[in-house]
């Protein structure tokens, strides 16, 4: 479950409002909204480990969980899904529920749980990250919140994207008579300016030529550097010059090897080429250069983004091969 925005004891009618998705894999085995057995709990329920991410009881308690988005997990940890069954079957208060859960924290892969008795009007936020403060336990104040893969109300992209903790101002998102995907995905993606680069990577000849090219350029690709970021080490190097550096600039730009080759190219194309040290803005340099849509210039973007996919991917080989049989 990924995303929970939600209004608490802030509406003139209802004390508790909640708009809930729960993200996760299409083939994870799921029971859908139902009474368990018993007839006191309702809510969807994880047909693998059987726990739940969003229940309530007849009684006004409620519980709803999101995990914590992080590399490194407990493979022997306990299910998180089991956090809301327990305060739902429990007699306890929020507050005593969560003072139960201190000495388990590091028993769990990161989690953020919401737990609330709408009778006595008391709800709770417990999150065991980050790991150094054991358990955080807050008593959520009246007012609208939003919950993801963070802390609770935290800027994380999803909610910022729906504008919803920073007081942006109500805007239609759905006006369509008929359904498309485009128009379903334009009402809801973020527009931001065109990079210098676009044209260059975009309109450059196979698909997935440009898909690299774009994952390069915004600096997504497995490089050294973007592992140990992520808590992964490596022993690599760069796959042409053997030196320890292996990163998205090196690799594509400032290399030995990789330079000779875009001067190969440079000679070809009579493009002023001059050496710089970062991808991006070697990128931006070659979009103004190129960006016109004549014959050369499309056939140019086609050269850079094969050349970025085969740079990047080691084959260092199909690069030479292509630059002794070009018609020029
Ligand atoms: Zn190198």
């Amino acid at each position: 479950m990924c995303i929970a925005v939600f209004i608490w004891q802030s509406h003139p009618i209802y004390p508790f409002l909640l708009l809930l998705n729960r993200d996760e894999y299409h083939n994870r085995p799921t029971k859908p909204l139902a009474w368990w057995e018993g007839g006191e709990i309702v809510g969807g329920r994880d047909g693998l480990a059987g726990g739940t991410w969003l229940a309530c009881t007849r009684g006004g308690r409620v519980a709803f969980l999101t995990n914590v988005r992080e590399v490194k997990k407990q493979p022997l940890a306990k299910s998180r899904g089991d956090l809301p069954v327990r305060f739902l079957e429990s007699k306890k208060n929020p507050m005593e529920f969560a003072e139960e859960l201190v000495g388990e924290a590091d028993q769990y892969n990161g989690f953020n749980l919401i737990i609330a008795d709408l009778c006595s009007k008391t709800m709770v936020y417990i999150t065991n990250r980050p790991e150094e403060d054991n358990l955080s336990i807050t008593e959520v104040s009246a007012g609208v919140h939003v919950l993801s893969n963070a802390r609770l109300d935290s800027p994380w992209p999803k909610c910022m994207r729906q504008n919803m903790i920073y007081g942006g101002e109500d805007r239609i998102l759905w006006n369509h008579k008929s359904f498309t995907f485009k128009d379903a995905w334009e009402s809801c993606s973020v527009s931001t300016p065109e990079v210098p680069w676009y044209d260059l990577v975009w309109n450059g000849g196979r698909p997935r030529w440009s898909v690299h090219g774009a994952l390069i350029l915004h600096n997504a690709v497995l490089t050294n550097d973007n592992l140990q970021r992520r808590g992964i080490s490596l022993v690599s190097q760069c796959c042409f010059c053997g030196s320890n550096v292996e990163n998205v600039n090196h690799l594509f730009v400032t290399c030995v090897y990789t330079s000779e080759v875009w001067c190969g190219l440079a000679h070809l194309f009579h493009w002023r080429f001059q050496k710089l040290h970062s991808a991006e803005v070697f990128a931006t340099d070659m979009g103004i250069q190129f960006r016109t849509k004549s014959c050369r210039n499309k056939v140019f973007k086609m050269m850079f983004t094969a050349t970025a996919y085969y740079l990047m991917n080691g084959m260092e080989g199909y690069i030479m091969i292509y630059l002794e049989f070009l018609p020029f």
